[in-house]
């Protein structure tokens, strides 16, 4: 396996507990198949958290993909969910780094990738349901580095997390699923969204 750089252009001002969770386990996932992991024009005052900061495939960057890559902005593939062209595994020869929006994902999706879009890099799509920006890093990195087509990776969409008898939730997102039909997601996130459940019910009340 060939280690690859993936980039996440960090485009929201803060950072949000689910962002934090997924960014850790980008990090953690690189680290493992020998990967990096650069996130991206962040503001001066960013903090980073010491979880992150304290996996070695991890680069916290100042600087935009732009000024990161100007001597080689071709060598940078966007994954874009309006990317003219699916993303396969001949493209880990094209491409050295694969760039992604650093937003949350919104339901409908209000196409923040086009911020990434406008700077020019080329782009590829992961099919046409919108993913969470961990599940479409694992995604392109099992597409360029394991060499699955993308038709060959088992998803679920849009799954129901079931928190109690009463309480429950639909991820309007695709993610990759495990042998056991469950959706991929980052460690502690289920708690963090059954948490997050909780106070709206509390702020209707
Ligand atoms: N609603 C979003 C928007 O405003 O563009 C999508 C954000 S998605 C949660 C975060 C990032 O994951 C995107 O910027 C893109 O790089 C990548 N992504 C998610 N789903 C994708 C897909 N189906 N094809 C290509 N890239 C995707």
């Amino acid at each position: 396996m060939t280690g690859k750089t993936y980039i996440v252009e960090h485009l929201d001002e803060e950072l949000g507990p689910w962002s934090e969770l997924e960014y850790i386990t980008i990090a953690r996932e690189s680290q493992e198949t020998g990967s990096k992991f650069f996130l991206s024009s962040l503001h001066p005052q960013f903090k980073v958290p010491e979880a992150l900061a304290a996996i070695p495939s991890f680069t916290a960057e100042r600087r935009g993909v732009e000024e990161l890559y100007a001597d080689k902005k071709s060598r940078v593939c966007l994954l874009d969910p309006q990317g003219k062209s699916d993303l396969a595994p001949e493209d880990a020869d094209n491409f050295d780094a694969f760039l992604f929006g650093g937003i949350l994902g919104d339901d409908p999706p209000r196409d923040r990738t086009s911020e990434l879009r406008a700077k020019g890099f080329e782009g590829r799509r992961l099919g046409p349901v919108q993913m969470t920006t961990d599940t479409a890093v694992r995604v392109t990195r099992l597409v360029v580095e394991g060499k699955t087509p993308l038709k060959d990776i088992p998803y679920v969409d849009f799954p129901e997390l079931k928190f109690n008898e009463h309480e429950s939730t639909e991820m309007p997102f695709r993610y990759v699923k495990t042998e056991d039909g469950k959706p991929i997601m980052p460690e502690g996130m289920v708690e963090l969204i059954k948490k997050d459940a909780d106070k709206g019910i509390d702020d209707m009340l």
